[in-house]
C-alpha cells in the first residue's frame, strides 16, 4: 500500500492535493550509492518531487528533473517515466567537501550559476518534435522553494510544495490552486487559503514517518476530499545492452580500439541503476558496426 502518489481535490475542485511517500522504491533506487547525507536528502527530494509533478500533468511520457550544479553536486537527474517508474543519477565533484548541514543551495548553486530544468518528453514523440523544457529558477535555499516559485511564475499556479528525504524514505506534499476551467466558476473561493494554511503545518518528521494517506488525513481531516487517484510508484530503469551498444557506436571504432587495447574489454555501468554491461573484442566490434550484438550477448554476466 505504500509507495503511491495520491491525488485529491478539495473545495469543489478549487485545490489539488497530492502526497507521496516512497520507502521500498527509494531504497531500491538508491541502494548502490553511498552519498553524504545532505546529497542523499536532496536526491530523495528530487525523486519525490518528480512523482508529484508528473501527477499534476495529463501527459503520457517521461518527466525529467535535471540540475547542473555549480557546487559539490555536478549533476543530478531524476526521471519519472509514464506509469510512475522512477530512476535517478547523480555526479559529485571528486574533491567535494560537503558539510552535514549543507542546504540545497550549498550543494547546487553556491555561485548562482546552477541550472535546473524540467523536461517533458512525450512517449510517442513525432519526428522533429522537441521535448518541452521549463527552466526552474534556483531561488531560496530549498528545492521546494524553487518549485513553488516555478509554478507561481511560469505556470501562474499558486503552489506549495513540501519535501523531505532521509535514507529510508522520500516524501512530499503538494497543494495547488486549480485554474478555473471552461468558464466554470470556483464556488469555494476560500479553499486555497484554507489548504495552504493546513499544508503549512506539516512537519518533516510526519512526512518521513507516516504513509502518504495518513499525512493527508491528519492535515485535511476537516475537509471533504475527492479521491482522484492512487498510483503505484516503482523503481524502473530503461537501460539495456542495445542502448549501451548504441553509445559504443557513437564513440566510434578508434575510441573502442583504444579501450580494448588498454583493458581487453569494454565495461559500461548504467549511471542510474549501476548494472554493468561488458563487451569483449568481438562484441564491441559488432556493437560499433551495429551488428547482431543488439541481442543480449554472451559477454553479459
Ligand atoms: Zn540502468
Amino acid at each position: 500500500m505504500s509507495d503511491q502518489v495520491l491525488k485529491f481535490l478539495m473545495g469543489d475542485g478549487a485545490v489539488r492535493i497530492e502526497a507521496v511517500s516512497l520507502t521500498d522504491t527509494w531504497r531500491t533506487l538508491n541502494q548502490h550509492r553511498n552519498l553524504p547525507p545532505p546529497v542523499n536528502a536532496m536526491l530523495g527530494e528530487l525523486v519525490a518531487a518528480s512523482t508529484l509533478l508528473a501527477a499534476t500533468l495529463k501527459f503520457n511520457g517521461s518527466l525529467v528533473l535535471q540540475i547542473q550544479g555549480d557546487g559539490p553536486v555536478r549533476l543530478a537527474v531524476v526521471e519519472c517515466a509514464a506509469g510512475f517508474g522512477v530512476r535517478a543519477a547523480i555526479k559529485l565533484h571528486a574533491d567535494a567537501e560537503i558539510g552535514d548541514q549543507a542546504s540545497f543551495r550549498d550543494l547546487v548553486n553556491t555561485q548562482g550559476r546552477g541550472r535546473f530544468v524540467i523536461v517533458l518528453d512525450p512517449k510517442d514523440r513525432l519526428p522533429g518534435q522537441q521535448p518541452y523544457t521549463g527552466f526552474v529558477p534556483l531561488v531560496g535555499s530549498t528545492l521546494a522553494e524553487s518549485l513553488d516559485y516555478y509554478f507561481a511564475s511560469s505556470e501562474q499556479l499558486p503552489t506549495l510544495v513540501h519535501l523531505a528525504a532521509n535514507e529510508d524514505c522520500a516524501a512530499g506534499l503538494l497543494v495547488q490552486r486549480m485554474p478555473a476551467e471552461g468558464g466554470k466558476e470556483v464556488t469555494d473561493t476560500d479553499a486555497w487559503d484554507r489548504a495552504r494554511h493546513l499544508a503549512a503545518t506539516i512537519k518533516r518528521e510526519e512526512l518521513l514517518g507516516l504513509p502518504a494517506q495518513e499525512v493527508v488525513r491528519r492535515l485535511f481531516w476537516e475537509e471533504p476530499l475527492d479521491v482522484k487517484a492512487e498510483q503505484p510508484v516503482r523503481f524502473s530503469c530503461s537501460c539495456s545492452r542495445e542502448k549501451v551498444a548504441g553509445v559504443l557506436r557513437m564513440l566510434g571504432s578508434a575510441e573502442i580500439e583504444s579501450i580494448l587495447a588498454e583493458q581487453g574489454k569494454v565495461s559500461v555501468n548504467c549511471e542510474y541503476c549501476d548494472t554493468r554491461y561488458e563487451f569483449d573484442a568481438v562484441d564491441a566490434a559488432m556493437a560499433v558496426r551495429g551488428g547482431p550484438d543488439a541481442a543480449p550477448g554472451s559477454a553479459l554476466h
